[in-house]
């Protein structure tokens, strides 16, 4: 993420505020400009209030980010954090030059929360991505995470990963040559998707993914790949623009390969300074060189991604 000041006053502020702390000017995201700006005498989202949502919307309707949520549910704690994660990778698709909505299938999301009763299974269909809000219950998320055994599971991580989806199908099986070459990276895909998950599952874990995958999830199947491979690419650009703009990284140089060492350096302080905390790693994860080809790979298909 970039740095955002108050347009009036130069204050600090950031991607999801709705007010300058220190001189109360009424805020909004612009997300055309990429700017936080001043709301005086622009159209917000109708949602400002019901969902707060701050983006500036044209006309006074609802904005880019809400209009691409169906059903939405009222704003909670746990709703709010996944509109932020879902608005933080829309952010990041549009610095990116990624378009999501005119595309085939275009890109929507679905919040939907398990219960005891009804469990909501999280996963994408035709560009429809339905995320489990219950996901955001901190007690909730850290069982499953640890049921599963899996280092990394964030609100942000599930936005990211279902995204990975709708993008193989609007960006790679939409072009012949990308899809051939997308084949040569990561196998075939045309694999039978039940059967594949069912034979990963009958498997377990056995440690042998480390040599080829980002984790044991992306060793199901070729799509699953993919979309953690996709999932990583955005963890990556955005860690490194924020390092970037907290003065953390130098700029960009070098090859792609370079670069992407750029970022190991990025991870391997981001952990130190975890563990000086007595929290765990912020990058629990050593990707194999066949993972860091898929991610370079990933790069090559989105130019403006800096790795390539
Ligand atoms: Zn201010
Ligand atoms: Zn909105
Ligand atoms: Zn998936």
């Amino acid at each position: 993420m970039r740095r955002f000041a108050c347009p009036q006053c130069g204050n600090r502020v950031f991607f999801n505020d709705h007010q300058c702390l220190k001189c109360a000017t009424s805020l909004g995201f612009d997300h055309l400009a990429d700017q936080i700006i001043a709301t005086d005498g622009l159209s917000v989202c109708a949602n400002r209030s019901e969902y707060k949502c701050n983006w500036i919307a044209a006309g006074g309707t609802a904005c880019q980010a809400c209009s691409v949520e169906v059903g939405p549910p009222a704003s909670d704690p746990e709703v709010d954090e996944f509109r932020s994660a879902i608005r933080r990778m829309l952010r990041q698709l549009h610095v990116l030059q990624v378009e999501y909505v005119y595309t085939t299938p275009n890109l929507r999301f679905a919040l939907r929360r398990s219960t005891d009763d009804s469990k909501v299974v999280i996963g994408h269909e035709d560009g429809l991505i339905t995320l489990d809000v219950a996901e955001a219950d901190p007690v909730y998320r850290e069982e499953t995470r640890a049921r599963l055994g899996e280092p990394y599971r964030t609100s942000l991580g599930h936005v990211r990963h279902e995204a990975g989806h709708w993008h193989w199908q609007a960006c790679i099986a939409t072009n012949t040559e990308t899809l051939a070459k997308f084949r040569a990276t990561f196998g075939d895909e045309t694999i039978d998707y039940p059967d594949a998950l069912a034979r990963h599952y009958a498997v377990g874990d056995d440690g042998k993914w480390q040599a080829e995958h980002l984790s044991f999830y992306a060793g199901a199947h070729p799509w699953e790949d993919y979309a953690e491979t996709f999932a990583h690419l955005l963890h990556l650009t955005d860690t490194l623009e924020t390092a970037r703009a907290e003065g953390l990284a130098l700029p960009a140089w070098g090859t792609p390969a370079q670069r992407y060492q750029q970022w190991i350096d990025v991870t391997v302080s981001l952990n130190e300074l975890s563990r000086s905390m007595g929290m765990s790693d912020l990058y629990p994860f050593a990707p194999p060189p066949t993972a860091i080809n898929k991610i370079l790979f990933l790069a090559g298909i989105i130019p403006a991604v800096n790795l390539a």
